[in-house]
């Protein structure tokens, strides 16, 4: 058996910070990365165009950084299950390392390559919690369950101590020509682009791709964005947030990096603003947390609803209203302007993630899944455990304690765009409406007909009383 490690990379597209990566080189200089395109996920159907380009930019990044640490990152392009195992045999690997991973698909995959490698006597590292600062092992109530509510979750933690970022991949030793050669005829290939793999996406995308662009953003956000986190983070014409989230969801930075960069910011902090604002956004941070935590202990989560009185909830699921709502022609400006943010550029800031989902799950009275669904189609960030936490959150039928929450797209409108700048952003036929009616979305029919804007799709007030009705039947009889 040879000294080879091979380190198989997922959510963890980056050399610096990364845990299982500087376990594997601490046994060995020969360390070679190993990314494998997974068909079960390209196939599926709730694949984002933007959230591929992204992960394709990461990997050629990726593969930038692993020549300038001496070694390489090989591609393949098969079910893991069978491709791992087969390249780590046919270079006689004494090793295969990765990083864990919450989601339900990726723990089977996961135990499923463990045990192909195992018969084949190749070693496996097991329980490297990466992409967390804690692991769901470690986060349990005072009864010894999982925290079902953020809060208290928070509290304990915070209140423990965390890792701090681990040593950079560097001085490796690559492949021999020889080994080369056998790396290609074991299924490795040259990285595609998001087109050859069927994902055309020609946008810009909301931060450029590569551990050395999500560190910039890291820098540019915590520099001077986050000390006026607190009360910007909800206007969404502001850029008050870190846009870090698809650079999170693929761990193109390490999550022990970032934490870091907060306790030194805490530490040089002069005033209880300042300490506010950064300790806002550890507990945005520590809100990713719980969502996987909970997706690990309760992976039924991503089937549906959590709290029983939405198991048979009696969904209106109206086609026209639902492609209404994905196309931004509601005739809710808000709401409108949200969607074509979503569509045009694969992000939407989290505060319009909020009303658009209360929109439709409340107003339109539509599944939340289908929601949840259209989401992983077109966001770059899209993940399992924050996209369905948030649509349970928004929904009222996760763990979250609040029974009912219903969002006013007016109310909402009128507080965080008071101006209309976002709505004239995204909804340009209503650039020259006059901003009163643009928040409350009552504009005149006249003025409506001659900019070729809907009418409201459905009446809040009405669609408010009626959703209460139901799920007030509904608790009866669950
Ligand atoms: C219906 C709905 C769907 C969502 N879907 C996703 C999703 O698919 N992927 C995703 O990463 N986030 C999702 N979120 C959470 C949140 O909207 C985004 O994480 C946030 O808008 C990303 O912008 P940012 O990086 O500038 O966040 P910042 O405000 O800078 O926060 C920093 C990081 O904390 C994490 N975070 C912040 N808020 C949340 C939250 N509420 N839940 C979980 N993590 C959070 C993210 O990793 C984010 O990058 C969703 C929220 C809702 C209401």
């Amino acid at each position: 058996m040879s000294d080879l490690i091979l380190f198989w990379h997922r959510r963890d597209l980056r050399i610096s910070d990364n845990t299982g990566l500087a376990a594997a080189r601490k046994q060995t200089a020969k360390v070679v990365g190993v990314f494998c395109l997974d068909p079960h996920i390209l196939n599926s159907d709730d694949v984002a165009p933007a959230r591929i380009a992204y992960m394709i930019g990461c990997l050629q990044s990726l593969q930038q950084r692993y020549i300038q640490a001496g070694s390489q990152l090989l591609i393949l392009h098969n079910h893991p299950i069978t491709a791992i195992p087969k390249l780590a045999e046919a270079l006689n690997a004494k090793a295969v390392f990765w990083n864990w991973d919450v989601e339900p698909y990726a723990q089977i995959r996961d135990h499923d390559v463990n045990l192909a490698l195992k018969e084949k006597g190749i070693q496996t590292l097991e329980q490297n919690w990466d992409q967390l600062l804690h692991s769901p092992d470690e986060i349990f109530s005072g009864a010894q369950t999982p925290y079902t509510v953020y809060t208290p979750f928070w509290k304990n933690w915070n209140s423990k101590p965390k890792n701090k970022p681990v040593a950079i991949l560097e001085n490796c030793e690559n492949l021999t020509d020889s080994e080369q050669e056998i790396a290609k005829k074991s299924g490795v290939i040259n990285l595609p682009s998001a087109a050859d793999l069927g994902f055309n996406w020609d946008g810009e995308l909301i931060i450029p791709p590569g551990e050395t662009a999500a560190q910039e953003k890291l820098a540019s956000f915590t520099n001077k964005t986050i000390n006026s986190y607190d009360e910007q983070r909800n206007y969404p014409a502001i850029d008050g947030t870190s846009q870090l989230s698809p650079a999170l969801k693929f761990g193109v930075i390490g999550i022990r990096t970032i934490w870091q960069t907060t306790i030194e910011l805490l530490a040089n902090s002069n005033s209880e603003e300042v300490t506010n604002n950064i300790t806002t956004w550890q507990k945005e941070l520590a809100w990713r947390e719980f969502y996987q935590h909970a997706m690990y202990h309760f992976p039924e989560l991503a089937q549906g609803a959590y709290r029983d009185v939405f198991k048979n909830f009696p969904w209106r699921n109206n086609e026209k209203h639902f492609q209404a709502w994905c196309a931004g022609k509601t005739g809710y400006p808000i709401v409108d302007a949200a969607m074509r943010q979503l569509n045009e550029t694969g992000w939407m800031h989290n505060r319009c993630r909020m009303i658009v989902a209360s929109f439709l799950t409340k107003d339109l009275m539509i599944n939340p899944q289908w929601g949840e669904k259209y989401f992983m189609q077109k966001l770059i960030d899209g993940d399992l455990s924050a996209n369905n936490g948030g649509w349970q959150w928004s929904a009222s039928s996760g763990m979250d304690p609040k029974p009912l929450r219903i969002f006013n797209p007016a109310s909402q409108a009128q507080k965080f765009d008071a101006d209309g700048e976002y709505i004239r952003q995204w909804v340009r036929e209503l650039k020259s409406v006059d901003t009163p009616y643009l928040i409350s979305g009552k504009i005149p029919p006249l003025e409506l007909s001659s900019i070729n804007y809907p009418a409201p799709i459905v009446d809040h007030q009405k669609q408010q009383a009626l959703f209460k009705k139901l799920y007030q039947e509904q608790k009866v009889d669950s």
